[in-house]
């Protein structure tokens, strides 16, 4: 059975890189009728803070990212600690004790002679008694597997057929000086006890994904079929990851983005589908196939999700967006017409606020020097309420007649004396709506 998991790290607010991830490792599940986890990756005490796997949660719901079950790895430390003795027994584990500075130095001399930086494995040579002074005078070292030099391959997703010379990437750490037990092995067991067949991640983890293969098959588990997605750039191709902290989804949600317009445009941006607005999570669904998504980095503007999220509000009743409409201020009596007129005019549900006003208070007239006689003819035959959607249409026919002005010239100096702007809803849908003419009519 299918099962996938999203896994961020409780240290930071998930943005829309994350979301990429989180998105298409949840479609992937529910395409299949299968499983979808969320793994909290909070194996670093110090850096993973409650209030993140708070908000995590808080911007999956709104997202309608539902998982069937949430997994928390500083709850499994047991299992890491099984595993880790499993792999000193085979013999694939062993102590290395260089400091940060020493590997550095290491990397530049290697560098400099024009090498790989791979770390030398120099702590295979050590005596158990040079461990034991090494480790009285530096205190306990840190955990490498070590890596069988050949060649790891695999079919990846997205990037094709990948075959990376394992001599040429360093032993991974997995368990650090002070015990902490490092991502690179706690994902590989959850991901074989869970039964994780689908893995979607960031091309960032591509060598991490070298490692963890043969890190599972040493542990005897089955490897799941990876796809690494490409990083999000921004809209000029320019590096994300700095301004990824002003894009995290809660910030989005502040704007006033919607949620299908975000998963419309993330379950297709970089893909050779079009981007389209979608419905519902069913359609999302329906229309999704990670193998079509590309290498090549993504471009992403935040700017595209608002004429999505526009298009989106414009589409629904007024029974889904009641709440905001009410909070807007507007009368239950007038939402339904409020509704009608204001779903066309709006970006984002923010908007609703302003239309309000307009039709409460009424707006700053704009009255040109030579259409006030006219305006004042137009307002003397305003009929009699109650208003409704044929209001307009009487009203200025009748001021036609009387003025001899018609079209442009007839519509827009009354458009601006009522709105104040040259641009907006209908007419007809927003006279009736005006509480200031209402009383005057
Ligand atoms: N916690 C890891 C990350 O956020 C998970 C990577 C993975 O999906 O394996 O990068």
């Amino acid at each position: 059975m299918t099962t996938t998991r999203f896994a961020p790290s409780p240290t930071g607010y998930i943005h829309v890189g994350n979301l990429r991830t989180a998105l298409m490792n949840y479609l992937i599940a529910r395409k299949a009728g299968g499983t979808f986890i969320l793994r909290i990756d909070d194996t670093d005490p110090e850096r993973s803070k409650e209030e993140y796997v708070d908000a995590i949660k808080q911007d999956m719901e709104w997202l309608g990212l539902h998982w069937d079950r949430i997994e928390r790895q500083s709850e499994r430390l047991d299992r890491y600690a099984d595993a880790a003795d499993k792999l000193r027994e085979m013999g694939r584990f062993y102590e290395a004790f260089e400091t940060p500075t020493e590997l550095d130095l290491k990397r530049k001399k290697q560098l400099n002679m024009g090498k790989p930086p791979v770390y030398d494995r120099a702590a295979l040579n050590l005596s158990d008694a040079e461990k034991e002074a090494l480790r009285a005078e530096r205190g306990n070292g840190v955990w490498r597997f070590k890596l069988d030099h050949e060649r790891i391959e695999w079919t990846d997703g997205i990037l094709g057929d990948i075959s990376i010379d394992a001599a040429s990437v360093s032993d991974p750490v997995l368990i650090r000086g002070d015990g902490q037990v490092l991502y690179t092995i706690a994902s590989v067991v959850d991901d074989t006890e869970m039964g994780v067949t689908d893995v979607v991640r960031g091309s960032d983890h591509v060598t991490n994904t070298a490692t963890q293969i043969q890190i599972i098959e040493a542990l005897g588990g089955a490897c799941p079929r990876f796809a690494h997605h490409s990083l999000l750039t921004g809209p000029q191709g320019e590096a994300l990851s700095k301004r990824l902290g002003t894009l995290a989804l809660r910030d989005l949600r502040e704007q006033g983005v919607q949620p299908m317009a975000l998963l419309s445009l993330m379950a297709r941006l970089g893909s050779s589908d079009p981007v389209e607005l979608r419905s519902d999570m069913a359609e999302l669904i329906e229309g999704f196939d990670v193998n079509r998504f590309g290498a090549a980095p993504t471009k992403f503007d935040v700017q595209d999700l608002f004429p999505l999220t526009a298009k989106h509000l414009q589409s629904l009743p007024l029974a889904d967006v009641a709440d905001a409409v009410a909070d807007a201020g507007v009368p239950a009596e007038l939402a339904e017409s409020f509704w009608e007129m204001a779903r066309e005019n709006i970006t984002t549900l923010g908007d609703l606020k302003g239309w309000w006003e307009l039709c409460r208070d009424g707006a700053e007239p704009l009255i040109a020097d030579e259409d006030r006689e006219f305006i004042a003819e137009a307002v003397a035959l305003l009929p009699e309420g109650p208003f409704d959607g044929e209001t307009w249409g009487t009203w200025t026919k009748a001021v036609k007649e009387a003025t001899g002005r018609k079209g442009k010239g007839l519509f827009m100096p009354l458009r601006k004396a009522l709105t104040g702007m040259e641009r907006g809803p209908e007419m007809a849908t927003l006279l009736p709506l005006l509480q200031v003419i209402r009383a005057r009519g």
